[in-house]
């Protein structure tokens, strides 16, 4: 592999969250742009969010419209809110693919990766949702996961099984399976933290 293919910069814009509050909850998704040859954003917040978006990306050289993909973890509000800032990217929403109005046959139930860049992979991850899609970024640095929320963050063993879940075997499977994979995870809903740290925890 050409190592210039590898050079790709991993850019958390915003940390997600999620707690608890007197009507239900408050959550925002992390954020995550991935800058190389082909420019990513992963996961769009929510509809409200896109002024700070636009200048979070314009802080990091780029304007929305040089953006060529968007990647949404799965179809939750606050994971595509601000899609339509980059109307030059193809939008994969789970494992829906499209632009504009043209829809791409892609086969991610057939288990193969969709190759963004040599580097860069969406693979379907399923639990949370049966759409959940991760992308996988391979640095010099290691194996980065932007997981959404088959992870919700750094501590969520005793949490994430209670979300709302579609099918919370898939979801341990999968767990297990980046966990074993990546060196980092950037999880739906907080910060990024090394694979290691929950490794060491979990009987796989
Ligand atoms: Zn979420």
């Amino acid at each position: 592999m050409n190592p210039e293919n590898k050079k790709c910069d991993i850019i958390v814009l915003f940390d997600g969250y999620s707690v608890n509050s007197e009507q239900g909850s408050q959550s925002n998704c992390t954020c995550t742009l991935i800058k190389g040859n082909k420019n990513v954003i992963v996961d769009t917040m929510t509809a409200w969010d896109g002024p700070k978006l636009e200048k979070a990306i314009e802080e990091n050289g780029l304007k929305c419209s040089d953006i060529d993909y968007v990647v949404c973890t799965h179809g939750h509000s606050d994971h595509i809110g601000c899609n339509y800032l980059f109307q030059n990217a193809i939008h994969i929403v789970g494992r829906c693919v499209s632009k504009k109005d043209v829809y791409y046959n892609f086969d991610f139930a057939a288990g193969k990766p969709y190759l963004i860049d040599v580097n860069i992979r969406v693979i379907p991850t399923p639990g949370h949702t049966l759409q959940d899609v991760s992308v996988l970024v391979s640095t010099d640095k290691g194996l980065y996961a932007i997981t959404g929320d088959l992870f919700e963050n750094k501590d969520d063993e005793n949490l994430w099984y209670r979300l709302e879940v579609d099918d919370a075997e898939l979801q341990r499977k999968y767990r297990s399976e980046m966990l074993r994979h990546a060196d980092f995870i950037i999880p739906g809903h907080g910060p990024m933290f090394p694979a290691k740290y929950k490794y060491d925890q979990i009987t796989i």
